[in-house]
Formats: structure tokens, sequence, C-alpha cells
């Protein structure tokens, strides 16, 4: 049983600490909060062991009745990995000024830089790259988003050529200080960073990606166009997105018509958070035509990327060499569909 710490309890780091906790063979020592905020107070009722990453505020987490375990650095010296959650660019701080000096493996998010990092991670695509790695970086909710649905059509039929516009979400949904948001932002910056972080991780795939953000808290969408190399039809794409580990064709039947819906369905699976791991894609949107292979797809952002984190962990600390048993390990544990 490995021990697991998770620094920066937020969005992705409380999920993460979930997902790592049901598994039988890693387990979470503790995770970290800088202020003794509701979320503090949730974890320690949830059972984890906190741990205070400004020291000085150990009296505010008293006065608050929070029961703190150590500081972050106690809780480091603890650990064989740990789950580096904390806000884009702290992280790669982290790892030169902490990780690296006491020789402790670390997993950044998509909001660090590949560069900074050294190695970048999608299961289905390279777990094999990260064995043993000390420093992985798990890539953005967009680009596993992309890398999800790319991986099987490329397995099924070359790739020329991928575009893919990307409509982004303002803000997440516990964020009130970026709402309230009205208007359309377009990254003018072309391509946008997706496309170029897709080849962090398939590096020979010809994609070019452009991104909006648009006034919505629940998901991302992606509409993609790929050129193919090979005489695929729309039934053999839709048959690869039904074999793929974490790809959700969405049948017309269940009348999905939206993010909002695909939500719905989420809560009405009863998952913890209402959390949607899969990708969804809209089985009536899958079109070949004239060699080109049309699809949307969503993305929740808040949650995508959390069973890749404990593939990660299973490929960096050697506890699984295939990343398939690992990938159906973790598929099967968090009920993925
Ligand atoms: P968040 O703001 O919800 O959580 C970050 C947590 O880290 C907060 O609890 C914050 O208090 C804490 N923190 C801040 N500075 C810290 C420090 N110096 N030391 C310790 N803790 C610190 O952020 P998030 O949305 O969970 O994002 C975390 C990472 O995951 C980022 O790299 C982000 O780009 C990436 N990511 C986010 C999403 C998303 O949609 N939210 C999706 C995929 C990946």
């Amino acid at each position: 049983m490995k021990n697991i710490g998770i620094n920066g309890y937020g969005t992705i780091g409380k999920r993460v600490a979930d997902a790592v906790s049901a598994q039988d063979d890693m387990k979470i020592l503790g995770v970290t909060k800088r202020s003794p905020d509701f979320e503090a107070k949730n974890a320690v009722e949830k059972g984890y062991d906190l741990y205070i990453s400004v020291p000085e505020r150990e009296k505010d987490f008293e006065e608050a009745g929070i029961e703190v375990s150590g500081t972050a650095d106690e809780l480091f010296e603890k650990l064989d990995l740990v789950v580096d959650c904390t806000p884009g660019g702290v992280g790669a701080q982290n790892m030169n000024d902490i990780y690296k000096k006491i020789g402790l493996k670390a997993i950044f998010e998509g909001g660090e830089d590949h560069d900074a990092i050294g190695s970048s991670f999608n299961a289905e695509s390279n777990y094999d790259a990260n064995l043993g790695k000390d420093y992985v970086r798990v890539v953005s909710c967009n680009t596993t988003g992309l890398c999800r649905t790319l991986k099987p059509i490329r397995d099924i039929s070359g790739i020329k050529k991928v575009r893919a516009v990307m409509v982004r979400r303002g803000a997440d949904p516990n964020d009130a200080k970026r709402g309230p948001i009205n208007g359309i932002v377009p990254s003018t910056t072309v391509p946008s960073h997706h496309g170029p972080d897709v080849q962090t991780i398939i590096e020979d795939m010809n994609v070019m990606t452009m991104a909006l953000i648009v006034p919505t808290t629940l998901m991302h969408m992606h509409n993609i166009m790929v050129e193919l190399e090979d005489d695929i039809t729309t039934d053999n794409v839709i048959d690869a997105f039904e074999n793929a580990y974490r790809v959700l064709p969405l049948d017309p039947s269940l009348k999905i018509g939206s993010t909002a819906e695909i939500m719905e369905y989420a809560k009405n699976l009863g998952r913890s958070r209402s959390d949607m791991y899969e990708i969804p894609v809209w089985k009536e949107s899958i079109n070949v035509t004239d060699g080109e292979l049309f699809y949307m797809q969503a993305v929740h952002q808040e949650s995508d990327v959390v069973p890749e984190n404990v593939d990660a962990i299973r490929a960096m600390l050697e506890l699984e060499e295939d990343g398939e048993k690992s990938i159906l390990k973790t598929n099967k544990v968090m009920g993925i569909l």
C-alpha cells in the first residue's frame, strides 16, 4: 500500500483524494490546506489528515476548530508520492523548491507547462512512457478529452490532420470570483495551446486548435474535424468509441441535447459530486464524409483527469506494468462506464 499525499485540496485535489482512497494499492496519508475554510472542515470530516501549507496559520485552524496533523513539509517526508494540485505555476515551483530536494516523486496537473515538468501523461496513449518516472504532468481536461478520442481513431485509421474548435467554460461552478460572466471571449492566439499540448502526448499528431470561452460553468465542448488516412465508416468510428475505455457515445434515444443534460445524467448516476469521468460524444454528430470525420464531444473539466491521476500513480510507482490493466482497475473501482 503506497502512501500518497495531496498538495492543494481544491477542485481537482479533493477528487483525486477520493479516487486514490477507493483503490486497494494506494492510500491518502494526508492533504494540505492553506486556510481553515469549509473545504478544510469537510476534508477532516471525511477522515483525511490535514496538514497546513502556511505554518504561521496554525492558530487560525485552531480557532476554527479544525484539527491539524502537522505542516505540509512534515507530510511530504512521509510520502511515496505527492499529487500537486495547486494552481498553475505553483507546482513547478514546488518541484524545484521542495520535492526534488527531498527526493519525492510528484504528479502535476495541466496548469503546469510540459517543459517545466519534463513528461506528460494520458493513460491510454502513453502509460508505458511514464513507468518509473519521478515527475509527471497529467495533461489538462481539454487535452485529456482530445487524446481520449483521437487515440482510438488513430488506431483504426491513420490521421492526416486534426482541426478542433474548443468551446471552453468561463469558470468552474464554485468560482464566484470570476462571475458573473457575460460575452464570448475568443482566444486570438492560433493555434490555442491545446493542439501543441496534444503533441506532448502523441508527438506526431498533426493537430490545430482554436478556442473561445463562453458563459457557462458546466463543461467544455469540442467540435472536431479529422482528415483520415484510411477508408473507414461512421460505424467504424462509433465502434472504436464504444470500445475505448473512457469515452461515452451518447445514443440519440437518450435525448441528451446539451451539456446541462449530460450533467443531469451524471447526477442521476449517483456519482460522487455528480462527476462525469468519461468523454461523452454525441453519436449522431459522428459523421464520415469524403474521408473526413466530424464529431462533437463534451468534457467535464472538474473530473475527467481524476482517473488519469490514479493511473499515473501506478505507472510512476510501478505498481502495475501494464497500462491497460491499470485503466481497467481504476475504471472498475470508480464505476466508469
Ligand atoms: P483550485 O483553485 O480549485 O485548487 C487549488 C488549491 O490549491 C486550493 O485549495 C488552494 O488554496 C491551494 N493552493 C494554492 N496555492 C497553494 C500553495 N502554494 N501550496 C499549497 N496549496 C495551495 O484549482 P484546481 O482547479 O483544482 O486546479 C489545480 C490544477 O489542476 C491546475 O494546474 C489546473 O490547471 C488543473 N486543472 C484544473 C481543472 C479545472 O477545470 N478546475 C481541470 C483540469 C486540470
